[in-house]
């Protein structure tokens, strides 16, 4: 089976470049990747902004609905970043995940269709969520509103379902924690990049001991690795270290063109399919794809 691999930084030469995005149109063109037997529900998390989690969500859900998968990004960060990635409409006032969490709106009222994907989704967020932190205080099982809705969608449509976490621990982020069963964290290979970690763990034992019984943190995504330093090595060597194989072999790389692809409404996947970005989170969704899910506890 041909499958692109992992770049490194030594294949961002034009030439390299353009025989990665042979294989990549080759393979995008002819592999359908095994879907899992049941929708995967996996919240993206970790309390530190600029980390890649919107990257990683965008990102992993273009690679899998690339090669056959049925994927929906709800998008729960006021910011809407990830929308505005899928470009999908997200102004004020349209409907989306404030009205499901706030007003109990089914979340088939607000997916919408990603464009240029056949099966890419996105319930989109709008800056009408930064209310919702306070708007939900006093609303009956806060911590469960998206966990329900998510229960109430016909989920036998979909085979992942990416929630893209505000950097926070609020009570957005503990609904997402609250709906699936899966935490992937994004690790920024860079100074402090296990600080707060704890922290985060920390919540996520909580909500598994006191809502949500099934969670796991099920994967660990190394990004914006800069192969020049020997920080980003050490970085990643010491997550590995703690975390074993919940790392994803893949590494994102830091990459100009991962950072580009956003203000023209797309992927990276889309916007430079060749890329060492583009590549590497390919990698990151296969491995999801052919065997990272968790094996269910007793
Ligand atoms: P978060 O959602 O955790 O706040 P983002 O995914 O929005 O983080 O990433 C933060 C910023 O870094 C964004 O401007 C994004 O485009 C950029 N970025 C993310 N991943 C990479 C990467 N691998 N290389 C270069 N820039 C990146
Ligand atoms: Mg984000």
């Amino acid at each position: 089976m041909a499958v692109p691999v992992a770049p490194d930084a030594s294949a961002d030469t034009p030439i390299a470049r353009a025989a990665q995005a042979a294989m990549h149109a080759r393979a995008a063109g002819t592999e359908a990747w095994p879907r899992p037997r049941s929708c995967r529900v996996l919240t993206i998390a970790n309390q530190k902004g600029g980390v890649g989690k919107t990257t990683t969500a965008v990102n992993l859900a273009a690679s899998l609905a690339m090669h056959g998968a049925r994927v929906l990004v709800v998008d729960l960060d006021p910011q809407g970043n990830a929308s505005t990635a899928l470009d999908v409409e997200h102004r004020s006032g349209t409907p989306s995940v404030y009205n499901v969490l706030v007003e109990g709106l089914p979340l088939a009222g607000i997916v919408q269709k990603v464009q240029g994907f056949p099966q890419l989704y996105c319930a989109p967020a709008t800056i009408d969520l930064a209310g919702a932190e306070i708007e939900l205080v006093p609303v009956v099982a806060r911590e469960s509103r998206l966990a329900r809705a998510v229960a109430e969608y016909d989920a036998s449509l979909l085979d992942y379902i990416f929630i893209d976490c505000p950097p926070s621990l609020g009570l957005l982020t503990v609904n997402a924690l609250v709906a699936a069963p899966e935490v992937l964290i994004p690790i920024q290979c860079e100074y402090y990049a296990l600080e707060g970690l704890e922290q985060l763990l920390r919540t996520v034992e909580l909500v598994k001991s006191h809502l949500n019984p099934r969670l796991v943190v099920s994967t660990i995504l190394l990004t914006m690795f800069d192969s020049r330093t020997r920080l980003a090595s050490q970085v990643a060597e010491e997550v590995r270290g703690h975390f074993g194989d919940l790392v994803l072999r893949s590494v994102i790389p830091r990459s100009v063109r991962v950072s580009e692809a956003p203000s023209y409404g797309q992927s990276v996947m889309t916007y430079d399919p060749g890329s060492s970005g583009a590549l590497a989170y390919l990698e990151a969704a296969r491995e999801m794809a052919f065997g990272n899910e968790p094996r269910p506890v007793g």
